[in-house]
């Protein structure tokens, strides 16, 4: 059975080990999919964001769930696209891969992703669905100890091209 799977909806509504947020460098709360966490896991969180002093680009750092329904919350700073020539891809790969060794790192089965980089910071909806399935499929060969990944997409066109990509993934493993 594939450990990969998609919904279409709202992270913060997911129980999971850990749900990713798609932070920026200062881990002190943005719009978009950060300003939901942080409004449904409630002001805990954004006190033990102050004392992580921040995330580089490409990195990803946790901490707890607080009222989340997720146990706790991967904080990964995703690259602002400007033309593909600034480490863009490079960036959002490792985005996912540290995400993921982080979860390793602490004992986490389930993870849910949302679609890094794609809304305030640009980065093309279909690049990045590569960019991330490619990713997450690689890392969880060497990660057996992650049971679940699911990517949660918040709009119809992104849960499209997840499926499109899983479909496509799935028939060059059986080929
Ligand atoms: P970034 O700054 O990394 O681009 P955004 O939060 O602006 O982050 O957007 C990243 C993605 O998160 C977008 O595809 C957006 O549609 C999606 N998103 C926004 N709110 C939610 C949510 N509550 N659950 C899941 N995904 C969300």
């Amino acid at each position: 059975m594939s450990r990969i799977e998609i919904m279409q909806g709202d992270i913060t509504k997911i129980a999971v080990d850990a749900i990713v947020n798609a932070a920026n460098e200062t881990l002190l709360g943005g719009a978009g999919v950060d300003g939901a966490i942080q409004r449904a896991a409630g002001p805990q969180l954004l006190n033990e964001c102050r004392g992580l002093g921040g995330c580089p680009t490409g990195d990803a750092k946790i901490t707890q769930g607080y009222h989340l329904p997720a146990r706790h919350v991967i904080h990964t700073v995703g690259p602002v696209w400007r033309d593909g020539k600034h480490q863009e891809h490079n960036l959002l790969q490792s985005c996912y891969r540290r995400s993921l060794e982080v979860a390793q790192a602490n004992h986490l089965k389930t993870i849910a992703f949302p679609c890094i980089s794609t809304g305030a910071y640009r980065f093309p909806k279909d690049q990045a669905a590569r960019i991330a399935v490619a990713t997450v499929s690689k890392c969880l060969k060497q990660i057996p100890e992650i049971e679940k990944v699911i990517f949660v997409c918040f709009d119809i066109k992104d849960f499209k091209l997840y499926e499109e990509l899983l479909l496509l993934s799935e028939k060059s493993t059986v080929e």
